[in-house]
């Protein structure tokens, strides 16, 4: 059998969305799936679109998902180069056997030319297209005679090289995701395979290299599956065996309509790619998922669930895991909503995964942390109280602040709810109380629940103030473990403030 090899071939033209790694991800599951190589190659012929940095924002976004490559421009490899556009020479190369058929031709028509005639046609109230119908009329190889064309080229006038789609074939195609299906190549225009400054375009290169970089299994967004028959005309038009296809359907946005784009994601506050992004025209800099304070592990498990379900419906699965069950066949055909609440979603369940000792790590990076003074056994303290209940490291921090300094106000709504006539008096008397017992959760449970039906009160006549005066509002943990943590000085202190309320 053929060895698997799969390329993810993206163009450097800004940063890579969510929908672009699902397909790197894909690439790299089916190929480790299968035992084979993933390729990273970078296709970057088209100049107009090239954007600064956005290569090695593909790189280190790759990177830092953990998708990595056997062979692309960083790691070199067999076939490389593995930028399109250090591969002149091999373009050019096939550029030559490609005009020696009987596919392609030659066209000398001017952009200005094109122009008048598409302008004549909507005139018509009809659509220009450049195709087996109209090219005996233009200014190319086919419709002139062997003189003109050598004159032209004597005279260095620029050309393009066409495909020479065929007349009235049916093609039968076959996709891996979405079965079978037709297309009749008179609906399909003769497409430029060389531009006239002799740099090939998307589709000559990336048959070419797919070609070259012996790619068995392409497997792309929806968006390139219309240039499937011409893809696979290039194939049979150069005499090489085509790779299988496979065309994945897009992410939806949240609510369920239309593509996921960096504008949702701004407009919803949620990320659409990986690493923060600044882009290099307008300054404008994107979030990340790395620096929204996601996992990931959790960003990508979040990501290969967009469009395919692992057996028995599991949610939470390791990249090992993904390799070893992913099935390109069970590849879903209908678009997948992107829900921003399970993506936090997954976070938490990554949070609760990881050790408390881990989580004190990455809390001390905080720099809100940092300049706080407080033992490692009280932050692990911590860790083990909000783990349970934060999506992200930094919701400690924020959900916890009662932890690392006293309230300086309270909450209107809880105030309301907590606090009475008789609050003050009654906190006043456990003051007393809590003056001599341990600091230690049990202790502290038992004193408020003995004081509670000493004094005939139900037990959020007490703990609800106690809340109050520890925190601000009516959440947060147990209060007694609240107490230990910030020990007994301080919580006399907050409930010193707090009883002067009234
Ligand atoms: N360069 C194309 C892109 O930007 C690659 C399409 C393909 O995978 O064939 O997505």
């Amino acid at each position: 059998m053929k060895k698997v090899r799969v390329r993810f071939a993206p163009s450097p033209t800004g940063a890579l969305h969510l929908g672009g790694v699902r397909t790197a991800l894909y690439d790299y599951l089916f190929a480790k799936n299968q035992g084979g190589e993933f390729v990273l190659r970078i296709e970057d012929t088209d100049t107009a679109r090239y954007v600064e940095g956005a290569e090695d924002y593909i790189q280190d976004s790759l990177e830092w998902c953990g998708i990595i490559p056997d062979e692309s421009p960083r790691i070199g490899g067999p076939y490389a180069p593995y930028r399109q556009s250090e591969r002149r020479d091999i373009y050019d190369r096939y550029k030559n056997q490609i005009l020696k058929t009987d596919h392609a031709y030659l066209a000398f028509d001017t952009p200005e030319e094109l122009d008048a005639i598409r302008k004549e046609y909507e005139a018509k109230g009809e659509v220009f297209s450049y195709n087996y119908q109209t090219r005996k009329q233009l200014k190319n190889s086919i419709a002139l005679s062997e003189n003109e064309v050598q004159n032209l080229l004597d005279a260095n006038i620029p050309y393009v090289i066409r495909f020479k789609m065929p007349i009235d074939r049916t093609l039968n195609l076959q996709d891996i995701i979405r079965g079978s299906f037709s297309v009749n190549t008179n609906t399909l225009d003769d497409k430029v395979l060389i531009k006239n400054d002799g740099m090939p375009t998307y589709h000559f290169a990336n048959v070419v290299d797919d070609f070259e970089m012996k790619i068995s299994h392409v497997i792309r967004g929806e968006e390139w599956l219309p240039s499937l028959p011409l893809h696979i005309l290039l194939y049979e038009a150069m005499a090489w065996e085509a790779p299988e296809f496979a065309h994945l359907s897009l992410i939806l946005k949240p609510e369920g309509k239309g593509k996921l784009s960096k504008r949702d994601g701004a407009k919803s506050g949620f990320p659409v790619f990986p690493l923060n992004f600044q882009d290099p025209e307008t300054g404008e800099v994107w979030k990340g998922y790395k620096e929204s304070g996601y996992f990931a592990e959790a960003f990508i498990n979040m990501t290969a669930l967009l469009g395919w379900t692992p057996a028995n419906d599991k949610e939470i699965i390791s990249m090992g895991e993904m390799i070893a069950e992913f099935d390109l066949q069970k590849v879903h055909k209908a678009g997948a909503r992107f829900d921003p609440q399970k993506a936090k979603w997954f976070n938490h369940e990554y949070l609760k995964l990881k050790s408390n000792e881990d989580v004190l790590i990455l809390l001390k990076e905080i720099e809100e942390i940092k300049a706080i003074k407080i033992s490692d056994e009280k932050l692990l303290k911590i860790v083990s109280l909000m783990k349970e209940r934060a999506s992200f490291v930094i919701d400690i921090y924020n959900d916890g602040k009662f932890f690392f300094e006293a309230p300086t106000s309270y909450d209107e709504r809880a105030l309301k709810k907590a606090w009475n006539d008789t609050t003050s008096a009654i906190l006043k008397d456990f003051f007393t109380i809590l003056e001599t017992i341990d600091f230690e959760p049990e202790t502290l449970k038992e004193a408020i629940h003995h004081f509670a039906e000493e004094h005939s009160l139900g037990m959020g006549k007490v703990m609800m103030p106690l809340r109050l005066a520890l925190v601000g509002e009516l959440k947060g943990p147990d209060v007694p473990d609240i107490m230990t943590i910030i020990g007994k000085e301080e919580t006399l202190a907050r409930i010193e403030k707090a009883v002067g309320i009234n």
